[in-house]
C-alpha cells in the first residue's frame, strides 16, 4: 500500500468509528480481533445494501425466491460439502514472533514487494510457482518458496519458520444441555449448504422450474488464522448467496450470464468499471468447474467481493449420497429425472460496505484565497445512504424549529430524516456530508410565508428553492430504486 493509500484507508476506518459506522466488537474490554459491530449508522447502510441485493436478485427476477435458513445445521451437511476434511488454508508459524500467517499471503505480499521494486520477472515467476503448489496442494513447496524467496515475518524479522500446515476454519460448539450426549455442531461458514439442503423443500413448494435460483442473506463465521484489513477479513460475517439450478450442460451459459449480470449490478451504483476486474481462478475448488471473482481496487489492491462458482451437481449429489434422499428434478420437456447443476453468486456484504465506503470517501479541500476551508464527503448513491434527508430550522427561534418538524412528519414515515438544529447552517452541512446524506432542508422565515424551502445538494453543493409540498415527490424520486434497478 502506497503512503497515500495508506493513509486514505486509515482515515476511512477512523470515519466510519467518528460517525457510527463500524465499532470494534466488545471495545471497552480491548476488542475481540476479527470481529466487529455496526453502528446507528452503518446498520443503515448495511441494510439498504442487503435491499438492494434482494431487489436485485428476488424481485426482479421470477424465477428467484428468497429464503432464511437457521445457522445451526445437522453435522452430517459439513461432512457432505466436503468442509470437515477440506475446509482449510495453509499456515505456517513464526518460532520466534510466535505469530501465525496464511502461508499463500506472505507469499502475496512478496509479490506485491517485488511489482513495487519493478522486479515483475521475478513477481510473476513467484505467482505462477505458487498457483501450481496451491494448485497441487503442496505444503513443502510453499515452504520451500517460502525459504527460496527470504520471506521473513514481518514482527520477528527472522527467517524461522514451521511447516506449512493446513488448518479447518469451522468454528464448534456443543448442542443439548448436557456435555454427554451432546453433538458437536458448527456455525456454519458460508450460507449455501442452507440452500442446497432445502432445494427440494423450494422447488416443491414454491412449484419452480427450471432454471431457476434460491436466493439468502445471513451470517457466515470462518476461524481465519488471521485478520486483516478491518472487516475485509472477519471470524463473523455476512453473505448473500444465490444459487441458480440449471439442466446440465447449459451451466456455462449461465455461468457467463451471471458473470455479466453481478458487474453491472456492481456498476449501476456509480462505481469506476477501472476499479473492478474478473480475476479467474487458477486452483478450481473440488466441487467446480469454472470460477471468477470480481475483484474491486481498494486502497490496499484488487481484493475479491463476490464469487461466480460453476458447482456442477456435486452439492446436491453429496447430500444425496450423505442424506439417502433423492434430490432430484422431474424435467417434463425432457421426461426424465436429473440432479441439477448449480451456477453460484456468493458476495460478502461487509466487504461489499467496506468498498461502498471507500468508493464514496473524499475528502476536499474548498480553501480560496480568503479562508481555508475543507470537507469529508461520503458520494454515496441517494438508494445506499443511511440518511435519505437532513430537515434544518435555518434559527432556533421564531417558530422556524416548529416549521421544520411538521416538514419531518410528512415524509419521515417514506424516508429516513434527520432533525438538526445545533451549530451554524454551514457545520450542519458539514455533518451532513460526512455521513452521505443527499440533501439538506431548510425551514427559513421565508418558509413561514409561502410554504418554501432551500434543498442544498451533497455533491454540487448548490442549493435550489423548492415548495415544501413537493419534497415527498422529489425526494420519492431521488431515492428511488428505480434509478438503480431499471
Ligand atoms: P478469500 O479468498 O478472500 O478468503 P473466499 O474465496 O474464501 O474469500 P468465498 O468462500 O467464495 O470466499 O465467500 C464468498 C464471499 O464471502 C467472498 O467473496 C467475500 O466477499 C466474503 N467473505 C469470505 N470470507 C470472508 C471473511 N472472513 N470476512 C468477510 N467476508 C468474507
Amino acid at each position: 500500500m502506497s503512503k497515500n493509500n495508506d493513509e486514505l484507508f486509515k482515515n476511512v476506518v477512523s470515519h466510519t468509528k467518528e460517525y457510527g459506522f463500524v465499532f470494534p466488537s466488545s471495545e471497552i474490554y480491548d476488542g475481540l480481533s476479527a470481529v466487529y459491530d455496526y453502528g446507528q449508522l452503518g446498520s443503515e447502510l448495511k441494510n439498504n445494501i442487503k435491499t438492494y441485493w434482494w431487489k436485485s436478485m428476488v424481485q426482479l427476477n421470477e424465477n428467484i425466491v428468497g429464503i432464511d435458513s437457521a445457522i445451526f445445521m445437522h453435522p452430517k451437511i459439513w461432512k457432505a460439502s466436503g468442509h470437515v476434511d477440506g475446509f482449510a488454508d495453509p499456515m505456517i508459524d513464526n518460532k520466534d514472533s510466535k505469530k501465525r500467517y496464511r502461508a499463500d499471503n506472505l507469499i502475496e505480499d512478496k509479490i506485491a514487494r517485488y511489482i513495487k521494486d519493478g522486479k515483475s520477472e521475478k513477481a510473476d515467476q513467484l505467482q505462477t510457482d505458487m498457483d501450481a503448489a496451491l494448485a497441487a496442494d503442496d505444503l513443502p513447496k510453499l515452504k520451500e518458496l517460502i525459504e527460496l524467496h527470504e520471506i521473513a515475518c514481518p514482527v520477528s524479522g527472522t527467517r524461522n519458520w514451521t511447516d506449512v500446515r493446513q488448518f479447518n476454519l469451522m468454528f464448534s460448539t456443543q448442542m443439548g444441555a448436557m456435555a454427554e450426549g451432546s453433538d458437536e455442531v458448527y456455525l456454519r461458514p458460508e450460507t449455501a449448504q442452507g440452500i442446497f439442503v432445502n432445494f427440494l423443500n423450494v422447488q416443491k413448494s414454491g412449484r419452480m422450474r427450471i432454471p431457476f435460483g434460491i436466493a439468502q442473506i445471513g451470517k457466515a463465521f470462518r476461524n481465519e488464522v488471521i485478520a486483516r484489513q478491518f472487516i475485509m477479513r472477519m471470524r463473523e460475517f455476512e453473505q448473500m448467496e444465490m444459487q441458480f439450478f440449471v439442466k446440465p450442460g447449459t451451466e456455462m451459459e449461465w455461468y457467463a450470464h451471471w458473470k455479466e449480470s453481478r458487474l453491472k449490478w456492481h456498476l449501476a451504483v456509480g462505481t469506476p468499471a477501472e476499479k473492478y476486474r474478473f480475476h479467474d481462478h487458477v486452483k478450481l475448488a473440488h466441487y467446480a468447474n469454472a470460477a471468477v471473482d470480481i475483484e474491486f481496487e481498494f486502497p490496499f489492491g484488487f481484493k475479491e467481493v463476490e464469487g461466480i462458482h460453476s458447482r456442477t451437481d456435486f452439492d446436491l449429489s453429496q447430500h444425496e449420497k450423505f442424506s439417502g434422499k433423492k434430490l432430484q428434478y422431474f424435467d417434463t420437456v425432457e421426461n426424465k429425472n436429473y440432479v441439477p447443476y448449480v451456477i453460484e453468486t456468493s458476495i460478502g456484504l461487509d466487504r461489499m460496505f467496506l468498498l461502498t465506503l471507500c468508493n464514496a470517501y473524499e475528502e476536499q479541500d474548498l480553501s480560496t484565497e480568503e479562508k481555508q476551508d475543507s470537507r469529508t464527503v461520503l458520494h454515496l448513491h441517494p438508494c445506499l445512504a443511511p440518511v435519505k434527508a437532513a430537515v434544518f430550522p435555518l434559527t432556533k427561534k421564531d417558530g422556524l424549529p416548529e416549521k421544520a418538524r411538521e416538514i419531518m412528519d410528512l415524509l419521515k414515515l417514506d424516508f429516513n430524516l434527520q432533525y438538526d438544529e445545533k451549530d451554524s447552517i454551514g457545520k450542519r452541512y458539514r455533518r451532513q456530508d460526512a455521513i452521505g446524506t443527499p440533501v439538506c432542508i431548510t425551514a427559513d422565515h421565508q418558509t413561514l410565508e409561502d410554504n418554501t424551502v432551500t434543498i442544498r445538494h451533497r455533491d454540487s453543493m448548490e442549493q435550489e428553492r423548492v415548495n415544501a409540498a413537493d419534497l415527498d415527490t422529489i425526494l420519492g424520486k431521488l431515492v428511488s430504486w428505480k434509478n438503480l434497478l431499471s
